[in-house]
């Protein structure tokens, strides 16, 4: 019986290495398959637990607790929202980046599990082998190297924190294909993209159309502009996000973020993805293909789907969600993007242009910007303003490794603040 299951066991494996190199297409990073170590349950760590990503895919995983294995989760400050958490969940293990905040938790909890503190140990649950799955959704390029470290130790990576793909695309998707591990997005639009993909190959795509909403200044007069304050710029008219995001949105780096993100994931060229602009947020995304036929994801703008199918991808499993109903299919309106509206997304399509280092350029200077639009120390027409300038100001390289782009980051960081500064 013993050598039954283990020759069961030794043809499994060798039928999912032989289909792995049979199956594998151009959308290497997101189709090929792995094995589990349980068919039914995964074991997942959770980077950004205490974020909104963080905190809808531990609401998605409350839905079917028997399917994960919850292994670490990482927050930065907010301690007392992970004390809530483990109210209901019960980790393996925890890890607090922020010194004072993890000195307060140590002293109001009982939690049995282990509790980590700062990068490095943050850096090590993420390349822990014991994980299936790890789900990236910290904010901002802290995303980058534990993500990077994660496809090495060929862990799977469910990825929210877009700007990974924006500073170290290249050094990012390397990784995951030299070591067989999935990048599987959380982003509504391309987790859309990449249902639409299932079963198509590469050579089937003409384009990708990715939606955006247009954020809370779509129709605001452009003299207005100058005025607009931080309430209202963190007023998304659809979807109920993080600060920093949520200014991304209104601003449109963000869908310059994730046309720099689409481009990496589906390995489709610049030309081939086009940015519409549908205020609704019902069609996440498009593709089209050869044929001219062209398939849409919808769904109501509610992140827990997109989270749930990148949890269970290429399964789904029922979830009592709210549903889409036609009535409000009614009305789907779509719109050219305005350059003029929208800085921003100029820049990011001129540094996807320029190649190199440059987007590793504009996602520091964006998240420095941003900040400091945020604690009103610059006005909400100075953010592309300022990047442009840092853009045309930092050493270009041409194919930077990991430490060049580490290095790209704090420079522009740096070169940043000075503009902001010498504005005083
Ligand atoms: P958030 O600000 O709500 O949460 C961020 C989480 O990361 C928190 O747990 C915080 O403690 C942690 N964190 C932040 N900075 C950190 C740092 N420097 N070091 C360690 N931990 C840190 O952000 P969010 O809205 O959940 O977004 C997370 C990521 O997902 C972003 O990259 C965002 O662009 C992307 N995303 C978010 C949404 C959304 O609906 N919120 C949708 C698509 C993509
Ligand atoms: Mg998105």
């Amino acid at each position: 019986m013993y050598l039954l299951s283990k020759i069961i066991s030794i043809y499994l494996r060798l039928y999912l290495i032989i289909s792995r190199i049979i199956l594998k297409n151009d959308w290497h990073l997101i189709a090929n398959c792995k094995e589990q170590n349980n068919m039914n349950q995964k074991t997942v760590s959770i980077l950004g637990a205490t974020g909104s990503i963080g905190i809808q895919t531990l609401d998605v995983i409350k839905k079917n607790p028997e399917n994960y294995n919850l292994n670490y989760l990482t927050i930065n400050s907010n301690y007392k929202k992970l004390l809530e958490i483990l109210d209901i969940f019960n980790p393996h293990g925890v890890v607090i980046t922020d010194e004072n905040a993890y000195k307060e938790f140590k002293a109001s909890t009982n939690f049995k599990g282990e509790i980590l503190f700062g990068y490095d140990s943050l850096n090590s649950i993420a390349s822990d082998n014991s994980n299936d799955l790890l789900v990236s959704a910290l904010v901002g390029f802290s995303g980058v190297i534990p993500t990077y470290l994660a496809l090495q130790n060929r862990i799977d990576v469910a990825l929210a924190n877009k700007e990974t793909l924006v500073s170290a695309g290249n050094i990012i998707t390397q990784a995951a294909k030299n070591n067989n591990s999935r990048l599987i997005a959380i982003d509504s639009e391309h987790s859309a993209i990449l249902q639409c993909l299932v079963g198509e190959e590469v050579k089937s795509v003409e384009k990708i159309i990715l939606t955006a909403s247009g954020g809370p200044f779509r129709n605001t007069d452009l003299d207005d502009f100058k005025n607009i304050t931080v309430k209202q710029a963190l007023n998304h008219p659809n979807w109920s996000m993080g600060s920093k995001i949520t200014i991304d949105s209104s601003t449109m780096m963000n869908k310059g973020f994730e046309v720099i993100e689409a481009h990496w994931l589906f390995g489709t060229e610049l030309s081939q993805i086009d940015v519409t602009i549908h205020p609704q947020s019902i069609i996440h995304s498009m593709v089209q293909f050869v044929d001219g036929s062209i398939k849409a994801q919808l769904g109501l703008p509610d992140m827990k789907i997109p989270i749930s199918y990148a949890l269970n991808y290429p399964e789904r499993l029922y979830y009592d969600f709210q549903r889409l109903t036609i009535d409000k299919m009614s009305k789907l309106e779509f719109y050219e993007p305005d350059f003029q509206r929208y800085p921003c997304l100029r820049l990011s399509y001129e540094s996807m242009e320029l190649g190199g280092n440059s987007n590793a350029v504009l996602n520091a200077s964006n998240e420095v910007c941003v900040a400091a639009f945020l604690e009103e120390r610059i006005s909400f027409i100075e953010i592309n303003q300022i990047i442009e300038k840092t853009l045309s100001n930092i050493d270009y390289i041409e194919n930077p490794d990991l430490n060049q782009i580490i290095e790209t980051d704090l420079e522009s960081r740096k070169y940043t603040e000075n503009l902001i500064n010498k504005k005083k």
